[in-house]
């Protein structure tokens, strides 16, 4: 009997759990970690923030020591990428020309960072940011100081590159076609509480316009907006957004609609192809409906649960959204669900101005999200609130004298 083969597609946080849990799990048979990046599995959020700040180095963003795969019999294949994925011939094809069958397959290949196509799009210094090369050439550019940064994209990535570049003291403008930042993942009452903040470090924004091209010969100089501005530029950063690695799936017949559809356990339409991490749009029955969360937590703890489903066992995935983020002298953690739209308002407790306070989402009078900003150790009382579904008195809410425990 050929030994069991489980192929996992996607080298990074979510794959690299996932090959662990497997093991953890007693799994004896071949794993197979294929990635098409030559980095051993790493962790992305220092790339925004410690790795380009120069304060951590690249080691520490590794997901395991570089001896653990071989150790722990797994075979990890870099610098390759998976072809296609031959459902009825249970093969996947690599880059390399080879073809590995598979008894289960996980797919974990993450997003790739939107791209804007304008004119000038294609000059030099115009950067993106995705990998820990990606990371390693925007500190180049910025780690000098004294440079004219763009950034285009009032997003997570925006706001933290955008604080990256203050910190290395370059002229930071900021260009976000919303009214305020974060305008999609948390709304216009804490999007502004994060205008203030970059305000306050002296990022130039510049709200309800996008971009409409690039000037320049050869290496970008300016950058010129849908609202006619044009603003000089030796650096831009590129943030709007990413698009989920979802076309192995596709070309394979699976379910694809933002993302890999996948049930509760992870599992696609077909029992032998599973997805977890920014690829996957999965039903979580907390929230009650399909939800695909881009967010480092969701890859930690995704890859292991649709590790164990592939396993047999039963799973039911149903963790809340979760998220953090570090800008100059703010760290905050977001949990639930806070976009426009699924929420009536927003409820402050605690000290808004000195940037230590919790803000809750709330909806027909039920808590859907929380964002504790340099306040520490309350996700659990916050997630626990969210998941009690419990109708809440604003005035309660927002009274920091009351435990947040006796609300839920
Ligand atoms: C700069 C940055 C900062 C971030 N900061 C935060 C933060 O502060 N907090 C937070 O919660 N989240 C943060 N995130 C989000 C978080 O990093 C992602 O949610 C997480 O990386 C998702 O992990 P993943 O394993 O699902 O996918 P990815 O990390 O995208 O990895 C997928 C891997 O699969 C590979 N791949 C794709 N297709 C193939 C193929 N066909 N064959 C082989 N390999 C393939 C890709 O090359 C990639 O290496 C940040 C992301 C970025 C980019």
């Amino acid at each position: 009997m050929p030994e069991e083969t489980f192929v996992i597609v996607g080298a990074s946080l979510a794959g690299a759990k996932a090959a662990e849990t497997l093991r953890e799990e007693g799994f004896e048979g071949r794993v197979l970690l294929i990635g098409e990046e030559i980095e051993r599995p790493y962790e992305r959020p220092p790339l925004s923030k410690g790795f380009l700040l120069g304060d951590k180095p690249r080691e520490d963003a590794h997901v395991h020591e570089g001896d653990w795969y071989e150790r722990n019999r797994i075979d990890l294949r870099l610098g390759v990428s998976v072809t296609a994925l031959d459902r009825d011939a249970h093969q996947v094809r690599l880059s390399t020309g080879e073809r590995v069958g598979y008894d289960k397959v996980l797919l974990a290949t993450g997003a790739s960072p939107r791209h804007l196509d304008v004119p000038g799009s294609k000059l030099q210094g115009i950067h993106y940011l995705r990998t820990m090369a990606d990371s390693a050439a925007l500190r180049e550019a910025l780690s000098h100081g004294g440079r004219r940064v763009v950034v285009a994209g009032g997003g997570w990535i925006g706001l933290e590159t955008a604080a990256a570049a203050r910190t290395y003291s370059n002229d930071v403008t900021l260009i976000e076609p919303e009214p305020t930042p974060l305008h999609a993942s948390v709304g216009p009452e804490v999007g502004g509480l994060f205008a203030d903040l970059h305000r306050k470090h002296g990022v130039d924004l510049r709200f309800d316009q996008g971009v409409a091209g690039f000037w320049g010969a050869g290496q970008v100089s300016a950058v010129v907006t849908s609202g006619g501005q044009e603003i000089p530029a030796d650096v831009v950063v590129v943030g709007i957004g990413a698009r989920p690695n979802a076309e192995l799936a596709q070309e394979a017949g699976l379910e694809v609609s933002d993302g890999v559809l996948v049930d509760q356990s992870l599992r696609t339409s077909d029992p032998d192809v599973y997805a977890a991490g920014d690829v996957a749009n999965a039903f979580n029955p907390a929230l009650g409906k399909r939800i695909r969360v881009e967010h480092w937590a969701n890859a930690l703890n995704g890859g292991p649960a649709a590790a164990r489903a592939m396993l047999g066992r039963d799973v039911t995935y149903d963790r809340l959204p979760y998220f953090f983020s570090d800008q100059y002298e703010l760290g905050m953690e977001l949990s639930g669900v806070s976009s426009p739209g699924e929420y009536d308002e927003v409820v402050f407790r605690g000290d808004v101005d000195a940037l230590e306070f919790i803000a809750f989402w709330v909806s027909g009078g039920r808590v859907v999200g929380g964002m504790n900003a340099n306040i520490w150790d309350v996700t659990g009382d916050i997630q626990a609130l969210i998941r009690s579904g419990a109708t809440v008195d604003r005035g309660r809410l927002a009274d920091p004298k009351v435990p947040l425990a006796d609300l839920a």
